[in-house]
């Protein structure tokens, strides 16, 4: 395949989302798979839901995700800008050569005439659009009414009869009846062009050879593939990639979804998931797989596996729902893939954020007891954070093991209080064998021995696995927290 020139071209006006982020993902892999350029174009030209700050979200989220562009507005590029607020004249150049082959006209119709005409065509059971009053106005005359200062706004001109064929890569064609488009509107009253206009051009200005985006852009491909014809200019690659649904699979994700998610710890939003504790690894290899299959089996994914991987052909346009629990899972197995060091970096921002004091070299010895255990990142705190705690809270009646009694476990914990000091050392190596003899020797299960241990040294009922815990807890705190423990069983339980 030739190199491919794709471009995400994100509008600022919201948080950057899991939809975003394939669409993003996609594009870089098709460009990276071919020797191509991935470009970061920033679709701004609707001011009025512009959000403050959503663009550095976009560039962060992408960043973390680790699909870094060619070209894009903080890298420059030989075809810039790359927001299109800075490549206004150039739309209105454009815009200008439409009206004057005679593909779109000035329209001066005033709000409350296109009101009135609406609300008829509505009464009428019509479907509402451009009555097209404008449609043959001469050019000379609009021009003349342009320079008396009147308003308008530039409409393409659609063909009113026939048909209109568009071909989408994964849908095929796909042919819809011109008497059912509009004149749609693509210079506003304020010189603004409009998306419509926009994206065709710098598509074609930044020679883009395939645009992916999501299926919401459906009804108004045969306008932008129009455009395109309109001046002549070869069309890129569509592929409009498939909706996400709602967990349940039922309907569109809305925004009352994504605020309910948020009470189940779970989010769409990039900036979110990483707050959360899932790692980008396992954003990518999820959201690769919401659309596009390699085969049927196959389902652990590194960013750099899926650009030798990925192909167009596969993707698949139904309608994808959002599955957390698999994303779960990935993010569980991508955790497990990451090296001791790696993952100890990456769970220390976690600790840091619950306020537990951590010093690194300590944290990477908790980091191999706790690495099968961690869904997210967030979990490491709970997991392994107790390790650093100066003491235990530990309450007799959590000493005492199920189905003895307080006296029996007393009597346990003093034996192992004698195994456990004769070690010269803690490790799992010294530890176990003694311990196993014990058990043996006490007649008690495992579970009721080494529970009371547990307990003693981590003040927990479930730990990591216990003799690395108390490998890195320490032998002298390990002594001491015992010690502490028999006195306690030593008195009477109301006492304590
Ligand atoms: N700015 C559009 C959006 O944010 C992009 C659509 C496209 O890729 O053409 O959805």
């Amino acid at each position: 395949m030739k190199p491919a020139r794709v471009r995400f071209a994100p509008s600022p006006t919201g948080h950057m989302h899991l939809g975003s982020a394939r669409t993003a993902l996609y594009d870089y892999l098709l460009a990276k798979q071919t020797g191509g350029q991935f470009i970061l174009r920033i679709e701004d030209t609707d001011q009025k839901r512009y959000v403050e700050g959503a663009e550095q979200e976009l560039l962060d989220g992408l960043h973390w995700l680790g699909l870094d562009w060619d070209e894009g507005p903080d890298k420059g590029g030989a075809f810039g800008p790359y927001r299109q607020s800075e490549r206004k004249e150039i739309y209105q150049q454009y815009a200008r050569q439409l009206v004057e082959a005679g593909h779109a006209f000035y329209c001066f119709c005033t709000p409350e005439r296109l009101q009135a005409v609406r609300e008829e065509q509505i009464r009428n059971k019509f479907h509402a659009k451009y009555d097209g009053t404008c449609r043959n106005i001469p050019l000379e005359e609009a021009d003349h009414r342009i320079k008396n200062g009147e308003n308008h706004v530039v409409r393409f001109k659609t063909p009113k009869t026939g048909t209109t064929i568009v071909h989408d890569h994964l849908r095929g064609e796909i042919v819809v009846d011109n008497s059912t488009l509009d004149d749609y509107i693509i210079v506003k009253s304020d010189g603004l062009a409009l998306y419509h206009l926009a994206a065709p051009v710098d598509d074609h200005l930044m020679k883009i050879t395939h645009v992916l985006r999501g299926s919401e852009w459906l009804p108004t491909f045969p306008l932008h593939s129009l455009i395109h014809k309109a001046f002549g200019w070869e069309e890129p690659v569509w592929v409009h990639l498939s909706v996400f649904l709602k967990p349940s699979g039922k309907g569109k994700m809305s925004k009352r979804e994504a605020m309910d998610l948020a009470k189940d710890g779970k989010s769409i939003f990039i900036k979110d998931l990483r707050e959360l504790g899932y790692i980008p690894e396992a954003v990518v290899n999820w959201i690769a797989l919401m659309g596009w299959s390699y085969d049927d089996h196959t389902e652990f994914f590194l960013l750099d596996d899926l650009i030798e991987k990925f192909s167009l052909d596969k993707l698949n346009p139904s309608p994808a729902a959002i599955n957390f629990t698999k994303f779960d899972h990935f993010n569980g197995l991508h955790i497990r893939n990451l090296s001791i060091p790696d993952l100890t970096n990456r769970i220390h921002p976690f600790f840091v954020e619950k306020g537990i004091e951590v010093n690194l070299e300590k944290l990477e010895k908790i980091t191999p007891i706790i690495q099968e255990r961690l869904q997210t990142l967030d979990d490491a705190p709970d997991l392994g954070g107790f390790i650093f705690d100066e003491d235990v809270e530990v309450t007799a009646s959590e000493l005492v093991a199920k189905n003895t009694t307080q006296l029996e476990s007393l009597n346990i914990l003093k034996e192992i209080y004698q195994v456990i000091t004769q070690l010269p050392q803690i490790t799992h190596e010294m530890a176990e064998p003694p311990m196993r003899e014990l058990v043996e020797k006490l007649g008690y299960k495992p579970g009721q021995v080494f529970g009371i241990l547990r307990v003693a040294v981590t003040g927990r009922m479930v730990s990591p696995p216990l003799f690395e815990t108390m490998e890195i807890i320490g032998r002298e705190k390990v002594i001491s927290r015992l010690e502490d423990a028999i006195k306690m069983l030593e008195k009477p339980l109301e006492q304590n």
